[in-house]
């Protein structure tokens, strides 16, 4: 069999990519080794962990407990089967939607593992023993990441668990430890928090989620030690030991954190051990990634592709669909022009947390002269609305050019407000964008203006008030009052 584009993995970026090279007219194969299409997105991390994190705002009354109190509970006794039910309703709609798209798509798809013979040749062995060779004038390899499972952790698929085992859930922890403070283990950890576990996350750095707004980190921490949930930071699990059957952590310097349950989260490694890199005259990294070319995301062999988590930074679905885009544009002669430079960063934690630009230490570092302006949702009509206690949004200018620089999100709603922020940075606006628009009032959106004025407050005047006022503004007003009152 041959075809012009050969994907190996059905995940964000493969799918993407197939997709992709399909509108281009090129024959199109995808292999998976998985039983069903979707990928560690739709069957182990994003999907399940945010359809988890959903039920259980919504089963624990989460989002109102700012006006009925903390003992608000929507339902009592929350148990594991509240949780799947929930998670096997949206993953089937999820691969129904993917097999849809690709049978749309003319997409072909094969289920088996994919492995190398040569640069051009793939075989793939297939349920029952069957292999087939299939040939390939392009490949895209989209084969993501697995969970790291270090030899010293005793992993049993109940009490001491990875990110993939834990969306198999059988029954509520009381407590839970989290190893590895990164996006995975605060998510869960915070997730688990709201359920009423009781969370001690572990990480052997003494910070945690460096690449975020340190103020925002700040805040974010603040709110979860208000609810309880224990740092142990600066430690690193030097052996996990069971007593009466439950997990004991036992932290270098002699301390112990014992749980019911054990989430083990520290990292993830690329899929590429069976793909047989050396006869397509690859190599891959000690974390099992592959290196490519920023721009085209081609690899060492110019015909072999290399998208998403498989090749490390930022392992975000959102990206990884990007990517398998631009490498199929490209693999399709098509090329792409320059990708913007800024892309949102989403952590479904509770509350959530989403930042886009650069943080308030990096533009310190870069030395250019900045001011701050910040909101908090608590001073916005549309949050006494919703109770909210919690939650900010801050943004960084360039006090010479007014231009955005960063925004920064913590509190209800983050991963959705941020691409405001983004389409105004990556346009190149300014602080003046924020201050002459208006934002549908009330909304949580309007902390943009805000936070805006509050920086206006303190950088100097660009103009008098009126002067960019737009001529026809008092005709479009009077059509707005006419279309609202008619
Ligand atoms: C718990 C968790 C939560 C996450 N939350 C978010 C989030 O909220 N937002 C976000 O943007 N990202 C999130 N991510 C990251 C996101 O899931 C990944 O960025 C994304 O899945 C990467 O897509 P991919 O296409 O590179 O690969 P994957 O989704 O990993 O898919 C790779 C596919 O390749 C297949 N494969 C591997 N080897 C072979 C082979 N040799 N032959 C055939 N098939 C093969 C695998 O079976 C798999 O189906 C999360 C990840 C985890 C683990």
């Amino acid at each position: 069999m041959q075809y012009d584009v050969v994907v190996i993995g059905s995940g964000p970026s493969g799918r993407r990519a197939a997709v992709q090279a399909s509108k281009f007219g090129r024959s199109v194969l995808v292999i998976e080794k998985g039983r069903r299409v979707g990928g560690v997105s739709v069957h182990t991390g994003t999907i399940p962990s945010k359809t988890l994190r959903e039920t259980v705002l919504n089963l624990t009354g989460w989002r109102e407990r700012g006006f009925y109190g903390l003992a608000y509970r929507v339902k009592r006794d929350i148990e594991a089967g509240d949780l799947m039910a929930r998670l096997h309703k949206t993953l089937e709609h999820e691969v129904e939607t993917l097999d849809h798209q690709f049978a749309r798509n003319r997409v072909h798809v094969l289920r088996g593992l994919a492995t190398f013979l040569d640069p051009h040749r793939i075989e793939v062995q297939m349920e029952a023993d069957e292999t087939r060779v299939i040939e390939a004038s392009r490949v895209v390899i989209a084969v993501g990441t697995l969970p790291l499972r270090p030899p010293h952790i005793p992993f049993n698929g109940e009490t001491v668990v990875d990110s993939d085992e834990l969306v198999e859930l059988k029954s509520v922890p009381r407590s839970l430890t989290v190893v590895g403070a990164g996006v995975i283990g605060v998510e869960y950890a915070t997730i688990f928090s709201a359920l009423d576990v009781r969370v001690t996350l572990v990480e052997p750095r003494t910070s945690f989620l460096d690449f975020i707004d340190r103020e925002l980190v700040d805040d974010f921490v603040h709110q979860l030690r208000d609810r309880g949930l224990s740092f142990r930071l600066g430690s690193k699990v030097q052996s996990i030991q069971f007593e009466n059957g439950q997990p004991v952590a036992i932290l270098d310097g002699g301390r112990r954190v014992r749980s019911e349950m054990l989430l083990f989260a520290a990292g993830r490694v690329g899929a590429t051990d069976r793909l047989n890199l050396a006869a397509a005259g690859l190599a891959a990294d000690e974390r099992g990634r592959l290196a490519v070319d920023p721009k085209t995301f081609q690899t060492a062999v110019p015909h072999i592709y290399a998208t998403g988590d498989v090749i490390g930074f930022p392992s975000l679905a959102s990206m990884s669909m990007e990517q398998g885009r631009i490498a199929a544009c490209h693999a399709c002669d098509n090329p792409l022009p320059a990708a913007p430079s800024f892309f949102p960063y989403g952590i479904y934690s509770v509350p959530e947390i989403s930042t886009v630009g650069m943080s308030e230490e990096e533009v310190r570092k870069a030395g250019t002269p900045y001011e701050c302006g910040i909101a908090r949702f608590r001073e916005t009509s549309r949050g006494h609305i919703m109770g909210i206690n919690g939650g900010l949004l801050k943004m960084i200018f360039a006090i010479e050019t007014r231009c955005l620089l960063g925004v920064h999100i913590v509190g209800e709603g983050a991963t959705e407000l941020v691409h405001i922020g983004q389409a105004v940075l990556n346009l190149g606006g300014t602080l003046d964008y924020f201050i002459d628009n208006t934002f549908n009032y009330p909304t949580l959106a309007e902390a943009y203006k805000i936070a805006a004025l509050d920086a206006w407050n303190r950088m100097t005047p660009r103009r008098e008030p009126e002067a960019d006022v737009p001529a026809v503004l008092p005709e479009t007003a009077e059509l707005t009052g006419d279309a609202i009152e008619g």
